[in-house]
């Protein structure tokens, strides 16, 4: 959704960061992998460095490119006059149980109403990265890419964009500002199971619009 002077650039769940769940969370499917390692913040078994699937490399590189966008959105902020995140996410501003519900609640704070800029800011990133420009690490063959905008499921019910990458092993969602509606939204998940958890079940043309993402399509 676009960036709206009205909220003040405060997600609406701010005031209640310990609704969720606690304990360790993986930063790409979302889930929490560790109910005992609570200032974790690192990947899943499924998920970790250890791991060297597809799917694994994805996380792994949508980590970085996430941290690449969020780096900026600060700047962002201050043109839309919001009050800097920083100041949001001071302890005594919410009900935080631990370092790393601090560091989720920084994300949550950051990627708010950012989604459409990420469309512009990370088109050429991922292009560089399908063209083995940048990121040639992660070793990762990458299909096509596509942006998806699509209206989120209750009790969000707002536009929000995201990115679907074409892998070898399937259809992946690449939510960079995801965790905007909360640190149990996921980074990357497969398409099947992101379309049926996070959009909106009526899959009209009017809610779901896909854009194939290639230099040609690519303004930035
Ligand atoms: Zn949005
Ligand atoms: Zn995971």
């Amino acid at each position: 959704m676009q960036p709206n002077h009205s909220t003040q650039g405060i997600p609406p769940i701010y005031t209640h960061p310990d609704r969720f769940p606690s304990g360790a969370r993986c930063r790409a499917c979302s889930r929490i992998y560790g109910q005992d390692q609570f200032d974790n913040v690192r990947f899943c078994r499924d998920h970790d460095e250890r791991n060297n699937s597809e799917e694994a490399r994805l996380c792994h590189l949508s980590v970085d490119l996430q941290e690449l966008f969020l780096a900026r959105c600060s700047s962002y902020r201050d043109i839309m006059g919001w009050r800097p995140a920083y100041k949001l996410w001071e302890p005594q501003n919410a009900p935080v149980r631990s370092p790393s519900e601090t560091q989720w609640w920084k994300w949550v704070v950051q990627s708010y109403r950012m989604c459409e800029i990420s469309h512009h800011n990370l088109a050429q990133p991922l292009l560089d990265c399908k063209e083995g420009r940048r990121f040639e690490e992660y070793n990762l063959k990458i299909l096509a890419m596509y942006k998806v905008r699509f209206v989120t499921i209750s009790p969000h019910d707002i536009w929000h964009c995201a990115f679907i990458i074409a892998l070898n092993s399937g259809m992946y969602v690449f939510d960079p500002t995801g965790v905007q509606f909360g640190p149990d939204w996921p980074l990357v998940s497969e398409w099947g199971t992101y379309r049926s958890m996070r959009m909106k079940p009526d899959e009209s043309q009017w809610n779901l619009e896909i854009v194939t993402l290639s230099s040609n399509t690519c303004h930035v």
